[in-house]
């Protein structure tokens, strides 16, 4: 089979991503079997974190990708890495409780630790830095109920997240105005390229097989094999991990209405002068507002001011026209200092979900699909990856209060696409009065 390395659709769709890596993973360069334990469709986090704990417990582990390692947001992102879920304190204790919520809690907290330990000891030149995260408040109502939601985090879920009120925030943010500010020093960043492409060498040195340019058309049960067809050929597998995230295109898998694909867009700008780094981020810590439109922020490895998230949905907004606007926003934002230019403005697709929680289960008994991250990816693509390998393997209970052994979509869900345009006009109103 003819694999194909280039990640042009993407790239004409989104931009090409302000990332590099010295040394590109390189692919097999054949599907060189058809028949395997596993088949993982999609070569981002959630993929290669499970091939690469599969192979390593003895399954043959075949990874294909309609285009590459890294080519979806995996290698696209921003390269925050925070112990927060999407979803809001309040939220999770509504929906879960108080014991199942600390789980939640938990759970985020963990698969955050086990990027840092893999950063440490196996990934070292992933641009690894742990200096915290500042969650920012923009108005006084936003300060009120960010105080209530990190009541419940630090009260009740016992999180390590520190209050600052609005004389303590210019510790941890400057250049703009901020009303208060839920820190924790755990969470971190990298550089997503590089992490993605590293996880593909450790997958395939643990003996999967990663084939890019193979595109998943359909995925059938028959008796106990499931088959993928791929083009002209189909492969043969005992289960199958669909991990396509927001990019499916897939038929018969019932991954319909289990998410929302949106599309995110972040800048680059040329480098920061010193003086403004420490201005606007005096211990470098990673960033967001918590607007419902929100923006995140921070300095990379080369002292670039990455700045991402928009005031609309729509995915049809001209890049340059995004690149104007997400410049405009940090000047407004960071009022104080100039921004540079911007070098890069790229994007991706992400997937959300209706109660903000990941979906990560058993599509039927020998299908299974990780997605839904809502922005929040990085370690929570890799936990998910991992966990789906490690139901595989045999764990009957698997220790995470949002699996679902039947992942079901929602009718809701699907209307969501429909209505996005209405939707995106109610969260702006919501930000405005807030
Ligand atoms: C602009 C942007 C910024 C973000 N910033 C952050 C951040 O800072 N921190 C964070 O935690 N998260 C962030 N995210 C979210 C995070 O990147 C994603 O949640 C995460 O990377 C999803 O990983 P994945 O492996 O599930 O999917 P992806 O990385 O999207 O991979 C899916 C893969 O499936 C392949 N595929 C799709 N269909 C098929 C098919 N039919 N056959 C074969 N292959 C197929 C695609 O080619 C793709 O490579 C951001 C996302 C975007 C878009």
């Amino acid at each position: 089979m003819l694999r194909n390395t280039s990640h042009d659709d993407f790239n004409r769709r989104f931009g090409e991503p302000g990332w590099s890596v010295d040394v590109p993973f390189v692919c097999n360069t054949a599907v060189d079997f058809d028949r395997a334990d596993v088949v993982v469709i999609g070569a981002g986090l959630t993929g290669l974190a499970a091939a690469e704990a599969l192979a390593l417990r003895g399954k043959k582990v075949l990874v294909i990708d309609r285009q590459g390692v890294g080519s979806g947001a995996s290698g696209r992102n921003a390269g925050f890495c925070t112990i927060s879920p999407s979803a809001t304190a309040r939220s999770v204790l509504l929906q879960y409780g108080e014991v199942s919520g600390k789980k939640y809690f938990d759970w985020f907290l963990r698969a955050a630790e086990r990027v840092r330990e893999r950063a440490e000891e196996d990934f070292s030149d992933i641009e690894w830095s742990q200096n915290g995260r500042a969650s920012l408040a923009l108005s006084a109502k936003q300060a009120e109920s960010m105080r209530e939601n990190w009541s419940i985090q630090h009260k009740l879920f016992k999180l390590p997240v520190q209050y600052l009120s609005r004389s303590e925030v210019e510790r941890v943010a400057g250049g703009g105005s901020y009303y208060a500010a839920i820190t924790d020093n755990v969470s971190g960043s990298l550089n997503p390229l590089k992490l993605v492409h590293s996880l593909a060498l450790h997958a395939r040195n643990a003996g999967a097989c990663i084939c890019e340019g193979v595109e998943a058309t359909s995925v059938r049960e028959v008796g106990s094999k499931v088959y993928i067809d791929c083009g002209s050929i189909t492969l043969e597998a005992n289960e199958v991990i669909i991990a396509t995230d927001a990019y499916r295109s897939l038929q018969n898998t019932r991954t319909a209405g289990l998410y929302v694909p949106l599309a995110s867009y972040m800048i680059a700008t040329e480098s920061l002068s010193e003086e403004v780094c420490s201005l606007l981020f005096p211990d470098k810590r990673v960033a967001s507002t918590s607007r419902n439109f929100a923006n995140y922020f921070r300095i990379d490895a080369r002292r670039r001011l990455l700045f991402g998230g928009r005031r609309t949905l729509s995915s049809n907004t001209p890049l340059s026209d995004i690149a104007s606007e997400l410049h405009d926003a940090a000047g407004k934002l960071f009022d104080s200092v100039h921004i540079p230019n911007v070098d890069k403005c790229w994007g991706g697709l992400l997937s959300f979900t209706q109660d903000r929680t990941p979906v990560v289960g058993g599509l039927s008994e020998r299908i299974y699909y990780a997605g839904g991250y809502c922005g929040h990816g990085v370690p929570t693509a890799l936990a998910c990856g991992e966990m789906l390998a490690e139901r595989i393997l045999g764990a009957d209970a698997v220790d995470c209060p949002f699996y679902q052994s039947r992942l079901k979509g929602s009718v809701k869900m699907q209307m969501a696409k429909v209505l996005l345009p209405a939707i995106s006009r109610y969260y702006r109103a919501v930000d405005a009065i807030n």
